[in-house]
């Protein structure tokens, strides 16, 4: 077990959480980053990523990943695998522990923790869990080749794991519970040209089932208020894609947060209602949610962390 003092210590290594540690190192903060449950974030689960400026052939969110992890070690960046497990906020320096036993005692803490996945909340989709319910299309989506699949959301994502699955699955049934898509116009032309993905609208799933390993979803079609009908869809796969909850856990009661649990920071900045520790990507942006703004905000954190180091002196 080590004790390690930090000007700066960054919690999460999605792109909000790499940018800041290229910024704060390059300003000679030492920052140490615990990468947490997902090292690289998100985005190492996404397929190609067309839309970050710069990379016009486009780029797996593995591989911009890796560079990130390259240029901010380049600059001294002490970044540890593992998770923050606790940390006290109520009094600087911050100390915090992780689950590799070490206690980390920091000027400043950037939290870039991100978002993870959400779930319909249904029994069923912890029964069948790795057998046949997935969160993540590019993660899992090749066990299903020539078979059948069902995704669960209109959103980009959806539409985004919907495609992906077109290319490995034989059928893909969109289970979207309003009569529209809420994602883009470019995702959704993409889908609706797809032959082999089917959008079922005014739909929501009412459980799973299958002897050993999942066989279907359960489906009812609505019309207006009136359930229509309920019906059984053979699916082998069953994928959520129906947006994602903040990862604020260890900073309850120490943060102030907004009802869905995102940090709430200053106006256009990075900062808490705690000083001295800000937060940057999905974990405070309910709204934008993009590697590029992640990116962004995790260069205003490591700015405002600069200066209130230079205040406070
Ligand atoms: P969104 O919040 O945009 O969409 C979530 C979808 O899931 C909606 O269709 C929503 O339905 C549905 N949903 C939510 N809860 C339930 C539920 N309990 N049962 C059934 N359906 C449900 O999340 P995304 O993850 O798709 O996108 C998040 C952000 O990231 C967006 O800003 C998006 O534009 C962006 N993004 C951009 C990409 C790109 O540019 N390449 C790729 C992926 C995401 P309803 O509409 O009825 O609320």
């Amino acid at each position: 077990m080590e004790t390690i003092k930090t000007k700066c210590l960054i919690i999460g290594s999605g792109p909000a959480g790499y940018t800041a540690a290229i910024y704060t190192s390059r300003a000679n903060l030492s920052p140490v980053m615990y990468v947490g449950h997902q090292p690289g974030g998100q985005l190492t689960t996404t397929t190609e990523i067309e839309n970050f400026p710069g990379y016009h052939n486009g780029i797996t969110g593995s591989e911009m990943m890796d560079d990130l992890h390259k240029q901010a070690t380049r600059f001294g960046a002490d970044v540890r695998n593992g998770i923050i497990t606790a940390i006290d906020l109520s009094k600087r320096p911050f100390v915090a522990k992780a689950d590799d036993g070490n206690e980390i005692i920091a000027d400043t803490v950037i939290i870039s923790t991100g978002a993870t996945a959400r779930y319909l909340g249904l029994p069923d989709e912890e029964k069948y869990k790795g057998l046949g319910v997935s969160a993540c299309a590019t993660c899992d989506g090749f066990f299903y080749r020539r078979k059948k699949v069902a995704v669960v959301g209109g959103g980009d994502t959806a539409c985004e794991e919907a495609l992906y699955l077109s290319n490995i699955a034989a059928e893909v049934y969109m289970i979207v519970r309003k009569d529209y898509l809420r994602a883009s116009k470019v995702m959704q032309k993409r889908v609706f040209e797809k032959e082999n993905i089917h959008v079922l609208f005014n739909t929501v799933t009412e459980g799973l089932y299958g002897e050993e390993g999942l066989e279907g979803a359960t489906l009812a079609e609505f019309k207006g208020t009136d359930k229509e009908r309920v019906y059984n869809q053979p699916v082998d796969g069953f994928f959520l894609a129906i947006g994602h909850s903040p990862n604020t856990g260890i900073f309850k009661g120490q943060l102030a947060l907004d009802e869905a649990g995102y940090i709430i920071t200053e106006g256009h900045t990075s900062i808490t209602n705690v000083p001295g520790v800000f937060a940057a990507g999905d974990v405070a942006d309910p709204r934008y949610r993009q590697a590029i703004t992640a990116a962004g905000s995790g260069c205003k954190a490591a700015l405002d962390a600069e200066r209130y180091l230079t205040e406070i002196g």
